[in-house]
């Protein structure tokens, strides 16, 4: 079964032929703002596995970072995949459907949280970023 996902208003949708890797939540500021939330929830994909099935015009991106961008549904504002040179590199865990077969490993950035967010007891969580 292909993992899909889509956005608030359901205009955009894509699927994956493939699991997810690597599944973290950064709480730093940018993360914070880019993700709208507490931190990011975020999964790295294969850009050969992942599709865009319905949408895709609608799609914007923005560039964060030299390289690195987010792209987003021009409709609903939703945040869909991250980029890496211009190909999908991961998914915002918050627009896949139903259980894609991964958890949150790690959180990183946690040192700097915002002041009104708890984070639960036992989870893995560093400071900055994460260990070499
Ligand atoms: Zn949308
Ligand atoms: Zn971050």
């Amino acid at each position: 079964m292909a993992i899909t996902g889509e956005c608030f208003c359901g205009s955009i949708k894509y699927q994956i032929k493939g699991n997810l890797k690597d599944a973290r939540s950064c709480h730093c500021s940018r993360c914070r703002k880019a993700f709208s939330a507490q931190a990011s929830a975020y999964a790295v994909v294969n850009p050969d596995e992942f599709t865009w099935l319905q949408g895709k015009e609608l799609l914007t991106s923005y560039q964060s970072m030299e390289d690195f961008g987010l792209q987003f549904c021009s409709k609903c504002g939703s945040t869909l995949c991250g980029t890496y040179k211009n190909k999908v590199h991961g998914v915002t865990l918050g627009c896949v459907n139903g259980d894609p077969n991964i958890e949150i490993g790690y959180h990183i950035f946690v040192g700097s949280k915002a002041t009104w967010e708890i984070i639960p007891e036992g989870v893995v969580a560093y400071d900055e970023g994460p260990p070499e």
